[in-house]
């Protein structure tokens, strides 16, 4: 590694301090590609009383899913709206990715899912699928599947992991283990597959020693990349009952906090990882609880980018060593 900070270029090729989606985009593509998110009338088993009811504690779709996102229209009719929502925000792009994003993509028969997903692939344009799903909605049949459309166009998964601690994922209802999480990222990665997966800093119970030991053991998994997100409470969900009953249990992190936990967090992350967010981003309608004030997500991500340099420290800096928050 180069020692002048300006020309420093990181084991992921680049003069940012962290190894970012949008260069890999960028690299992977070579051309300008916007995703376009799909709700395709999917459930979880933690809603329908398969495993439980009622869903994850903190989960409101509604707050983040587009407003062109509705199970009533086919899947080719959410990305006509979804092209044309983001050409009206001048969001150019030369290509489109189906982003299969609501509930748990994967939780159908591999019939359903193939009809789906080649749906989406039919549309013009579109040249992948993101498809965002639960640990526990994978199986053989189904990673066959991904494995024979990825051979075909670009393909990720993305797995709604949340925490590395079953305690954690008991109290929030999740309704799976944390080895579930692992050996679903596991078989899919080992099939050549983009694997993703999601985590959120600041569930009930956790103390931010605990949080930030995450980054050793996401560190060992075979991930491509990670999206970040800070707990928000959203209105109407259990969690904003559990909130008002018993404040106390809940740390939520205040924006200078999860600045400095973020970066202790980055440095021990493996730079292999690519990190597609570092925050979560929830209309400020649906938010009870920690308000961060007006703030977009390029402006968290300048500011991170900001504090690396100040500190002259980036994504994996630490990276296998153990340490200590305190
Ligand atoms: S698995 Fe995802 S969509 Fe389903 S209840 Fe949990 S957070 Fe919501």
């Amino acid at each position: 590694m180069s020692l002048t900070i300006k020309n420093r270029i990181y084991p992921w090729g680049h003069e940012r301090r962290f190894n970012s989606y949008s260069s890999y985009f960028r690299k992977h593509f070579g051309t300008r590609v916007q995703k376009v998110s799909i709700d395709a009338g999917f459930t979880c088993p933690n809603r329908d009383g398969s495993k439980g009811t009622g869903g994850c504690t903190y989960c409101n779709n509604d707050a983040f899913n587009p407003s062109y996102c509705m199970p009533e229209k086919t899947v080719s009719m959410q990305i006509e709206e979804g092209i044309t929502f983001h050409k009206k925000r001048y969001r150019k792009a030369d290509s489109y990715l189906a982003y299969f994003q609501a509930y748990s993509n994967t939780y159908a028969s591999v019939e359903v899912l193939r009809n789906l997903y080649e749906e989406a692939l039919r549309y013009p344009g579109v040249t992948g699928l993101i498809i965002g799903t639960r640990p526990d909605c994978i199986d053989s049949d189904k990673l066959a599947l991904l494995k024979e459309l990825s051979g075909k166009c670009y393909l990720a998964v993305e797995y709604g992991i949340e925490s590395c601690y079953n305690k954690t994922l008991r109290r929030i209802n999740r309704g799976h283990t944390f080895e579930q999480a692992e050996k679903a990222v596991i078989d899919t990665a080992a099939l050549g597959i983009n694997t993703g997966a999601h985590f959120i800093f600041g569930l009930p119970g956790e103390s931010r020693d605990e949080m930030l030991e995450e980054a050793g053991i996401i560190s060992r998994l075979p991930l491509k990349t990670v999206k970040f997100h800070q707990l928000q409470i959203i209105k109407g969900t259990p969690m904003e009952l559990e909130f008002i009953n018993n404040p106390s249990d809940f740390q939520l992190f205040t924006f200078d906090e999860y600045l400095d936990f973020f970066i202790r967090f980055i440095e021990r992350l493996n730079p292999d990882i690519v990190v597609e967010r570092f925050t979560g981003e929830a209309p400020p309608r649906f938010l009870a609880g920690t308000l961060w004030g007006k703030k977009r997500t390029d402006q968290i991500v300048a500011l991170i980018e900001k504090r690396l340099e100040e500190l002259d420290t980036w994504q994996g800096r630490l990276f296998p060593i153990k340490t200590s928050f305190n």
